[in-house]
């Protein structure tokens, strides 16, 4: 039996790391917006002999959220009620609005939650939640709009080199450019690869159109955020008209079970994204995708590679998992034990208890911009 202790302190930095392409700092750009660093807080819970890893992408606001809002229901809980605690962390947060900075707190909590109750069973996070299979799909993500050709060109053929049987680019900066630029990573990539493109949102609904087309010639296979995610009807518009062949994908603005629930209703996508570290831990990915199971409509997980590995493989209908490239520079830079990557497959380790992933605290401390622990 494992032993009966509950959550007894909490550890939480924020960090800030600057954006790296072609190994060096460079601001990044996609259709909607332009950055040049990436911010998450990782937390680090403890019950007895163990202690549970979780982080999420979002603001440094979030150790606030974490510190004074939520800790107060997780300290003293029993690490093996994830449900329980993950229902009082949203109820903690009513006054302030779940989504946004509370949802990537209640995020990062759930996961160290979820990470320690598996450590605690001496069990991997893939098996505890399910144990689909041994490993689930990645694709190569990344082709920022303020890439040049040659930089698309390198980046993209390079994951295809690795093995990885997709690969998706930013698209919408500058419309006019658009065809160019996908033409390109069509050719460096050769017919065989998967190209995937992503708009964030840039595009109107008529144009979007016009370019559903556009793309599916030269082979596009998934188009992410033709229009705003908040135009539920539009991407259902798109979906219903674009060539078979041209998956609509979106939701990595999902917080809350329920924007899960009327992007499904509204028909709005062929594939539902889920980011963990938004969306509620393994607890809201969980019902995410379940949620998605109801629609007859496979999941994908975006971002955070080194965790949705564990989660994507708990999950059959989990049909892809973003292999990210801010995302895989800060998680090489920051964790041991990291999902290994085989013939362009995402390995978890199901031998290794919970997500297997331990901070590497003198590495990432550079980037530490403030930190907090309970006494
Ligand atoms: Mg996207």
């Amino acid at each position: 039996m494992p032993e009966e202790v509950p959550i007894s302190g909490g550890e939480v930095g924020a960090y800030t790391v600057p954006t790296r392409s072609f190994r060096v700092e460079r601001p990044e750009s996609d259709g909607t917006v332009r950055w040049d660093k990436t911010s998450l807080v990782v937390v680090q819970l403890t019950a007895g002999s163990q202690t549970g890893l979780g982080y999420a992408y979002g603001s440094p606001a979030a150790l606030d959220v974490i510190r004074d809002v939520l800790l107060p229901s997780v300290l003293g809980s029993d690490p093996f009620d994830t449900t329980r605690t993950f229902w009082r962390m949203a109820g903690a947060v009513r006054n302030l609005g779940w989504p946004g900075v509370c949802a990537g707190a209640i995020s990062a909590l759930d996961s160290a939650v979820h990470d320690l109750k598996a450590r605690l069973l001496g069990v991997s996070l893939t098996r505890l939640l399910g144990g689909a299979r041994t490993s689930v799909t990645a694709y190569g993500s990344g082709g920022f709009t303020d890439y040049t050709i040659g930089e698309l060109e390198e980046q993209l053929s390079g994951w295809a080199a690795a093995g990885l049987s997709a690969v998706k680019m930013k698209i919408g900066t500058d419309p006019d450019a658009d065809l160019a630029r996908v033409t390109a990573a069509r050719s460096a990539i050769g017919d065989d690869v998967g190209l995937f493109v992503d708009a964030n949102g840039a595009y109107e609904r008529k144009q979007a159109m016009r370019f559903a087309e556009q793309f599916a010639e030269l082979g596009v296979t998934w188009f992410e955020e033709p229009v705003s995610s908040d135009d539920l009807a539009g991407l259902r518009l798109i979906r219903d008209r674009a060539p078979a062949g041209l998956r609509v994908a979106a939701g990595e603005y999902g917080y809350t079970p329920s924007y899960f629930h009327q992007m499904l209703a509204a028909g709005a996508v062929d594939v539902i994204q889920a980011d963990a570290t938004r969306c509620g831990g393994p607890t809201g990915f969980l019902l995410a995708a379940a949620q998605a199971t109801g629609a007859q409509v496979p999941a994908s997980s975006h971002t955070a590679p080194a965790l949705h590995a564990s989660l994507g493989a708990a999950l059959p209908n989990v049909v892809n998992a973003e292999y990210f490239h801010d995302h895989v520079v800060i998680e090489e830079l920051f964790f041991d034990g990291l999902p290994e990557l085989v013939n362009g497959e995402l390995v978890p380790d199901r031998g290794a208890p919970g997500h297997g992933l331990t901070l590497k605290s003198a590495d990432a401390h550079p980037y530490l911009t403030a930190e907090w622990r309970s006494s």
